[in-house]
């Protein structure tokens, strides 16, 4: 079996291969990277990186300055003791799985994953093998958080910007500025209705595009000429005066958080819709028994052992890889 090991925040280690997922450090000759958020990039990576070439370009964006190899979904990479392909993780754009097999055996690392997945992303897919050790995220990790259908989280976010819009109101939509703020941008543009998006997430729209997504008509923020538009920003940005020249407007939040209804109160928004760029608790679970992996590691998260009860209750033996785990 192989060795699991957690190195640093979000890193993993897989020590006998000298391979990195998401890791930064001098231990990994070869080092793959799950998605372009900030908190999975090995900013102090020292082998050879790789990078699906959507996530690649998030990365330069961010001001990563080393050289990244592209590795497309579906082609398979060779080091002198393993094999690593990316799978689609439904996440964000270039999101990817890791499967590293070698003849210790097989590890599928989720990164940030979703599914059913986002529909601005290239969608979810497992490897057909059989899965020895499944390193799984579980950020979402209590039974409370169950997403609505997501025909209704569409409609919830078209009809808060098109009655707003027709109350002669500006909508906002606070959403974080890579992946969750372009699904909506994809969701809404068969409103046909011009979206002004933050300078932040503006500049990786065209990331989107480059892949053939449509996000509609769109351009950067401008305050001068922002209010009667469809407005997208993190929620930080509000606290920077983002349009606080707009009187008439309306602000949906849009995070998995919002379940928790206690957001609303400190981020004073007119609408909370749990729209996640994760999979839920019980479509964690479901995907656990639908793998049977002999093993299965749980990381990113603060209730693991709530995940390990119910996959105790299945049979499913799993562990807590925290920075002690080897
Ligand atoms: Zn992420």
């Amino acid at each position: 079996m192989l060795k699991v090991k957690k190195a640093g925040n979000h890193g993993i280690l897989l020590p006998q291969l000298k391979i990195g997922l998401d890791y930064s450090g001098p231990k990994a000759d070869h080092i793959f990277v799950s998605h372009g958020h900030a908190d999975h990039i090995p900013w102090k990576a020292k082998g050879a990186v790789y990078a699906t070439p959507p996530t690649s370009k998030f990365m330069a964006f961010r001001g990563v300055k080393y050289e990244v190899n592209d590795l497309p979904f579906g082609k398979t990479v060779k080091t002198n003791n393993a094999q690593i392909t990316f799978f689609p993780a439904g996440h964000i754009l270039g999101s990817a799985m890791t499967f590293v097999e070698s003849d210790l055996g097989n590890v599928l690392y989720s990164g940030d994953y979703r599914t059913p997945p986002s529909p601005a992303t290239e969608g979810f897919k497992l490897p057909d093998a059989r899965i020895d050790s499944f390193i799984t995220e579980a950020t979402f990790s209590l039974p409370v958080y169950r997403w609505a259908d997501y025909g209704k989280l569409k409609a919830d976010i078209t009809e808060f910007a098109r009655s707003a819009l027709e109350d002669d109101y500006t909508p906002i939509f606070l959403a974080y500025n890579l992946g969750k703020a372009q699904e909506i941008m994809h969701l809404l543009k068969d409103l046909g209705h011009p979206v002004q998006i933050h300078g932040a997430g503006f500049k990786l729209c065209s990331v989107y595009e480059e892949e053939g997504f449509n996000l509609g008509s769109y351009e950067t923020y401008d305050r001068n000429t922002c209010a009667g538009k469809i407005l997208i920003c993190p929620s930080s940005a509000l606290n920077n005066g983002f349009a606080s020249n707009v009187k008439k407007k309306r602000i949906a939040y849009c995070s998995g958080w919002a379940t928790m209804e206690s957001r609303r109160t400190q981020l004073t928004v007119d609408k909370l819709i749990p729209l996640s760029d994760h999979l839920d608790f019980f479509e964690l679970i479901e995907l656990c028994k639908k793998i049977q992996p002999k093993k299965t590691y749980i990381t990113h998260t603060p209730n693991p052992e709530v995940v390990k009860h119910y996959l105790d209750e299945a049979g499913l033996l799993s562990e807590y890889l925290d920075s002690k785990s080897t």
